[in-house]
C-alpha cells in the first residue's frame, strides 16, 4: 500500500540539499530505480506504475543536474534497460538499441524543437519536419535478416547485449520471415512486440478461467510471452509487431523516415499508425491531442507519441546523448489512473459458476471514460492488496479490459474498516461455493439450480452426448428458460403435462408449429429412460466428462448406489471415500467436485425431481461369467510383459473385474509386473493376494 502524498515526506528541492545529503539520496534512489528496472525488464513483474517510476527517474535526473558528479556511467539515467537474463543466449547489437528522452508538457516539446534548431543552426523559417507516431507499449526487439531471410531475433537487453529469442519471434504470424528482392543483403529491422488489447482481454479471460494468474497489462503480457524459454508457450500467445526503426544495414533504406516507413510497409511490416508529418510544435501537439482522443478506440496500448526528425542526414548530425538519440523524444500521455472511493465489493457469478469480486466505485473519469466498476479478480487478489469496502483506491484502465484496482491509498481510515470476507455461499442461489485446493477461483456448486449457470447447464443436459433431445437445441433452451417454462432438468419432462391445456401458448411462439411441438414432446418421451453414465454426464458436474461418467457408472452400477456412495464419501475417513479415489483415473480432485455436488441440497433436490420423471438404467452388469475374477477388485502395478496396461485393464473388466488405481483393504488381487513399487509393498502389508503376471493369466484364463 502506498501512503497519500500528504503523508509522504515532502521532497526537498534539489538546490537546497547539501552535497552529502544529495549523494545519500542519490545512492538510495539509484538502487531503487535499478531494482524497478530488474523487476520490469528481467522479470516482467513491475511493482510500481509507470507514472510512479517516471517520478523517481525524474528526481534522479534532477539530482544529477544539480550535482553533476553524481551522474556516473552506471547511473540508471545513463544506461538502457537491464542486462539480459542469464537463461537466454546473448546477442551483441552492432548498432546499439537506445531508449528515448521524455517530454511531459508542451514546454518540454517546444524546448526539444528549439534545441534541435540550435544544434543544426537552422534559421526560424528553415523547414524542419518531424514524424509523430504512436508510442506503443510493448517491448523492443531487433530482427536480423541475412540474404533476405529472418535469421536472428533479440530483445533490447541493456542496449548493447540483448536476449536471443529467434524461435519465439518466428511464432508471430504477422512478422515477415523473408524479404523481397529490393531489401539489402543484411538488414536489421527494429520495432515493438506488443499484445493487442482485444487479444490481451481474451488471454486474461482464459488465464482466469484456468485459475492461473492474470497479467497486469498488455505490456507485461507481451514481454512475459516473448521472453519464454519454451517457444511453444510463445506460440500460444497472441503477439503482434510494429516496425519503426532499423539497426545494421548493408545499404541505406531511404533519406527520410517517411520514405523508410513506406519501404517497410511494402516489405510486409506493419508500421505505427496513425502517424503524421508535422512541421511545427503546434502540429506536434495537435497530433498528440488527436492520439489522446483516439486512444480508447485503438486496439493497442500506447503511452505517448514519439516525435522523430524526418531527415536522416539531420539525424546523423544530431547523434545521441548518453542513452537516447538527440533527434527523437517521447511525449508521454498522462497515466490512465485515478483515485476514487470503493463503495462496496459485490460478487458476480459467471456462467461456469466462478465467483468474481467486483468493486463498485464512486464514479470517476479515467483516461476520458467514466468508471464506476472495476474487477478485483479473485479472493487472493483482495487479500494481497488488502482492499476493504470504503477504502480510497487507485483505479487503472488498461484498454478494453475492465478497469482494475491498482492499490489502496491509506486515508487514515483503512485499518478501522473490517477486512473483506469472501462469501462461502453463492450470492445468486445460496448454494455452497467451494474453492478446490491450489485453485484461485471459488465456484458455486449449485449448477443445476443457480440462475447464473442454469441455462448453460440445461444446454449441456440436452446436448448430443447427454440426453440428446431432438428439437431442443441452444436456441430453444434459452427461449424456454427466458419464459420460465424450463428452469431445471425435470421441467423438460413435465413440459408436455404442463402445456397440454395451453399448447397454443407454445404454438404462438415464433419457430413453433403443431408438428414441431408434437415432435418435441415425442423426442422428450423417448428419453425418459437413459443409461446411467449419460445421466451422470448430463448433470454437468465439474470435471465429470463422458469418460469419468462411464467409470462411475461401471463402478457403482445403479443410480441409488452411486448417490449413496457420493454422500457417504463426504467423510474423507470413510470406506466410500477410499473406494471412490481408488477407481483407476479418479483422483482427489475429481472426488472433491463429486462430493461438493452432492453436498449441496439444491442439487440433490433437483436430482430427486429429475428421477421422479426419468429412469437411469443400471450400467450393464459385468458380463455374467464364471470367471474367478468376476466381481473382484484388481490392481495392476509394474510393467507387464505380455500386454500393455490398457489391454490388461480392458480384459479384466471384460471378465467382470473392477480395476482400481491403488491398493486398499477392498482389493482382492494385486498383479505385480516388473519394477513394481510401493503398491506391491502395500499389498503385502494388508495381506492382499499378490499374483505374478503368469498367475494372473492363468487365473483369468487368458
Ligand atoms: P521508453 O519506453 O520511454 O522509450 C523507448 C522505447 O520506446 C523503445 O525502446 C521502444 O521499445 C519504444 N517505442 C514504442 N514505440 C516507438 C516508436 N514509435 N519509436 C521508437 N520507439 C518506440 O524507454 P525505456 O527505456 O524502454 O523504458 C522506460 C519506461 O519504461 C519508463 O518511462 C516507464 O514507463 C517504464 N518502466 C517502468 C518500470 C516500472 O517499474 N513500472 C521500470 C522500468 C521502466
Amino acid at each position: 500500500m502506498s501512503t497519500s502524498p500528504a503523508d509522504a515526506p515532502a521532497e526537498i528541492p534539489v538546490d537546497q540539499l547539501s552535497p552529502e545529503d544529495a549523494a545519500a539520496e542519490h545512492a538510495a534512489l539509484a538502487a531503487e530505480v535499478a531494482r524497478h528496472n530488474r523487476r520490469y525488464y528481467q522479470e516482467d513483474a513491475p511493482e510500481v506504475s509507470d507514472a510512479e517510476y517516471d517520478a523517481l527517474f525524474r528526481r534522479l535526473q534532477a539530482l544529477e543536474a544539480a550535482f553533476p558528479g553524481l551522474a556516473t556511467p552506471d547511473s540508471p539515467t545513463q544506461t538502457v534497460g537491464a542486462a539480459p537474463a542469464e537463461a537466454f543466449g546473448k546477442v551483441h547489437h552492432a548498432v546499439p538499441m537506445l531508449s528515448l528522452a521524455n517530454a511531459f508538457s508542451p514546454e518540454d516539446v517546444a524546448e526539444f524543437v528549439a534545441r534541435i534548431r540550435r544544434f543544426l543552426s537552422l534559421a526560424d523559417e528553415a523547414p524542419l519536419v518531424f514524424i509523430a507516431e504512436p508510442k506503443i507499449d510493448g517491448l523492443a526487439v531487433s530482427l536480423r535478416y541475412e540474404g533476405r531471410r529472418f535469421v536472428q531475433g533479440a530483445t533490447r537487453g541493456d542496449g548493447t547485449v540483448g536476449e536471443e529469442v529467434t524461435a519465439n519471434l518466428r511464432t508471430i504470424a504477422s512478422l515477415p520471415k523473408t524479404l523481397p528482392a529490393d531489401a539489402p543483403e543484411v538488414v536489421e529491422i527494429r520495432g515493438e512486440v506488443y499484445m493487442a488489447r482485444s487479444d490481451f482481454a481474451a488471454l486474461n479471460a482464459r488465464q482466469a478461467d484456468a485459475g492461473k494468474p492474470v497479467f497486469a497489462n498488455p505490456r507485461n503480457a507481451a514481454a512475459g510471452s516473448l521472453r519464454q524459454l519454451d517457444p511453444k508457450i510463445t506460440a500460444e500467445r497472441p503477439l503482434s509487431f510494429f516496425a519503426y526503426a532499423w539497426g545494421e544495414v548493408a545499404a541505406p533504406l531511404g533519406e527520410t523516415i517517411g520514405a523508410v516507413r513506406d519501404r517497410l510497409t511494402s516489405w510486409g511490416f506493419a508500421t505505427n499508425e496513425p502517424a503524421a508529418a508535422c512541421a511545427s510544435v503546434d502540429d506536434l501537439l495537435a497530433h498528440h491531442e488527436r492520439l489522446l482522443t483516439l486512444r480508447p478506440d485503438l486496439d493497442f496500448e500506447l503511452d505517448g507519441v514519439v516525435y522523430k526528425v524526418d531527415r536522416l542526414d539531420y539525424q546523423q548530425r544530431l547523434g545521441m546523448v548518453s542513452r537516447a538519440p538527440r533527434w527523437a523524444i517521447a511525449h508521454k500521455f498522462p497515466a490512465e489512473q485515478a483515485r476514487t472511493r470503493l463503495n462496496a465489493i459485490t460478487i458476480q457469478v459467471g456462467r461456469t459458476g466462478a465467483l468474481t469480486p467486483v468493486a463498485n466505485l464512486e464514479p470517476v473519469t479515467v483516461g476520458g471514460v467514466v468508471v464506476s466498476r472495476a474487477t478485483l479478480h479473485n479472493e487472493d487478489e483482495i487479500r494481497r492488496k488488502d482492499v476493504r469496502e470504503g477504502d480510497l483506491v487507485v483505479v487503472q484502465r488498461a484498454g478494453d479490459v475492465i478497469p482494475q484496482i491498482v492499490e489502496v491509498i491509506d486515508d487514515g481510515g483503512h485499518a478501522e474498516r473490517p477486512e473483506f470476507q469472501f462469501p462461502e455461499r453463492c450470492p445468486v442461489c445460496d448454494s455452497e461455493a467451494v474453492r478446490p485446493e491450489g485453485e484461485a477461483i471459488r465456484r458455486c456448486t449449485g449448477g443445476l439450480v443457480c440462475e447464473a449457470q442454469a441455462v448453460e447447464r440445461l444446454i449441456h443436459f440436452v446436448s448430443r452426448d447427454a440426453f440428446d433431445i431432438e428439437g431442443l437445441g441452444d436456441k430453444q433452451v434459452r427461449a424456454f428458460y427466458a419464459d420460465g417454462r424450463i428452469r431445471r432438468p425435470a421441467d423438460i419432462f413435465t413440459l408436455e403435462r404442463r402445456e397440454d391445456a395451453r399448447l397454443d401458448k407454445i404454438l404462438n411462439q415464433p419457430g413453433w408449429g403443431e408438428k414441431s411441438v408434437t415432435n418435441l414432446f415425442r423426442a422428450i418421451r423417448e428419453r425418459q429412460a437413459m443409461p446411467l453414465d449419460r445421466v451422470i454426464y448430463a448433470l454437468g458436474i465439474r470435471q465429470v466428462g463422458q469418460a469419468t461418467a462411464k467409470l462411475l457408472a461401471r463402478h457403482y452400477t445403479t443410480m441409488e448406489a452411486w448417490r449413496a456412495a457420493m454422500a457417504a464419501a463426504a467423510d474423507p475417513e470413510s470406506d466410500a471415500y477410499a473406494d471412490l479415489v481408488n477407481i483407476d483415473q479418479i483422483g482427489p480432485s475429481v472426488a472433491a467436485d463429486l462430493i461438493a455436488f452432492f453436498h449441496e441440497p439444491h442439487n440433490t433436490e433437483a436430482l430427486d425431481e429429475l428421477l421422479a420423471e426419468i429412469t437411469a438404467e443400471p450400467a450393464a452388469a459385468p458380463a455374467a461369467s464364471d470367471s474367478p475374477i468376476s466381481g473382484k477388485t484388481v490392481v495392476f502395478t509394474g510393467t507387464l510383459q505380455t500386454m500393455g496396461r490398457a489391454e490388461a485393464k480392458a480384459r479384466a473388466e471384460a471378465l467382470g473385474a473392477k480395476v482400481a488405481g491403488s491398493v486398499s483393504k477392498k482389493t482382492d488381487y494385486v498383479v505385480v509386473g516388473a519394477d513394481a513399487g510401493s503398491k506391491a509393498a502395500k499389498a503385502q502389508e494388508l495381506g492382499v493376494t499378490i499374483l505374478s503376471e503368469e498367475d494372473w493369466r492363468e487365473l483369468a484364463g487368458i
